[in-house]
């Protein structure tokens, strides 16, 4: 189903985030529920029964907080085959069959490479510049672990071939702290995790005409958001009180007006600015970035099937 998403030019929900973080039931005896993937699709609603027409799944709750519970003693009825068969009915894997998870690795699912002969889906008119001039390229790390900056990097030599026609500004790579001119492309790594983070994505917003989201967490906020589950508060006490690590008697959690203000959620970037294109991974290849930067700085069409998102 993300797969049939990607091929329609569906790459980031136009919806906030809600990190809703449903309980995994591990209970029944043969499934594990998965609720947070769960679309609420019925199917496994209207067609799992026990031989004797038992319903297994039924909805409970309501609004926002409906979820799909299993019937513990009616699952116990059904076969291993009846129970795979449910598992292979749920079109996201929120039903899982204990010991008979998906056995191809990821990428090689039997929708994964739907798609993979697609025509290109980024259309684009080569950017302006004038002749002797090159394009302009800014890149940053908001809330990120500069994973996606590592990946830049790793393209080695063709790095001679992005220097012939594309030159950088502003970027942790130049060591540039504050734009001089107007950029073609922004390159951004992370979300918004605090007020610094917002400002610094508004300014490239403000100075790049094309700004590109790369990597998980700039596209939904990635690891930093795991936060998002647990209250501000707690994740402070936890960080600098009663963590661990924590001297005894520690009793400070840092503030002060010089250091930028955490936000209460860990922010993908395009709730908070126009984004214009999503690469994703985690980090994604450096090849990709610069095929993708490439080809938008040049008018060329460029898609990256799904087999080919790079997930470490
Ligand atoms: S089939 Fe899967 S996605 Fe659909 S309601 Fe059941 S658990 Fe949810
Ligand atoms: S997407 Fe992955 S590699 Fe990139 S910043 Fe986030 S965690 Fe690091």
């Amino acid at each position: 189903m993300q797969n049939l998403g990607y091929d329609m030019g569906i790459t980031v929900t136009r919806y906030p985030h809600v990190f809703s973080d449903k309980r995994v039931d591990f209970t029944p005896k043969r499934m594990i529920m998965e609720s947070n993937r769960c679309i609420l699709c019925k199917r496994c609603v209207e067609e799992v029964k026990t031989p004797d027409g038992k319903d297994v799944f039924s909805f409970v709750q309501r609004g926002v907080k409906t979820r799909v519970n299993i019937d513990y003693e009616q699952e116990e009825k059904l076969s291993e085959a009846e129970a795979i068969r449910a598992m292979n009915l749920c079109p996201v894997g929120a039903i899982l069959v204990k010991g008979m998870i998906q056995k191809l690795p990821f990428c090689e699912y039997k929708y994964d490479l739907l798609g993979k002969d697609l025509k290109p889906i980024v259309h684009n008119k080569a950017l302006h510049k004038e002749p002797d001039e090159k394009f302009i390229v800014a890149t940053t790390s908001l809330a990120g672990c500069f994973g996606c900056h590592m990946s830049l990097l790793d393209i080695d030599t063709d790095l001679l071939d992005i220097i012939e026609i594309a030159e950088f500004n502003k970027s942790p790579l130049t060591d540039i702290k504050n734009f001089s001119k107007r950029c073609h492309i922004g390159l951004i790594e992370g979300g918004c995790s605090n007020s610094e983070n917002v400002e610094v994505l508004q300014e490239f917003r403000k100075n790049c005409d094309i700004l590109v989201a790369f990597g998980e967490c700039a596209i939904m906020g990635g690891i930093p958001a795991m936060r998002n589950f647990v209250p501000l508060k707690e994740c402070l006490e936890e960080a600098y009180l009663n963590g661990v690590t924590t001297e005894i008697g520690a009793h400070v959690v840092p503030g002060h007006e010089d250091i930028p203000q955490l936000l209460n959620n860990v922010y993908p970037c395009n709730e908070v600015v126009k984004i214009d294109y999503y690469i994703p991974g985690c980090p994604p290849s450096a090849e990709y970035i610069w095929k993708v930067v490439k080809s938008i700085l040049l008018g060329e069409e460029f898609s990256i099937a799904h087999d080919e998102f790079k997930y470490d």
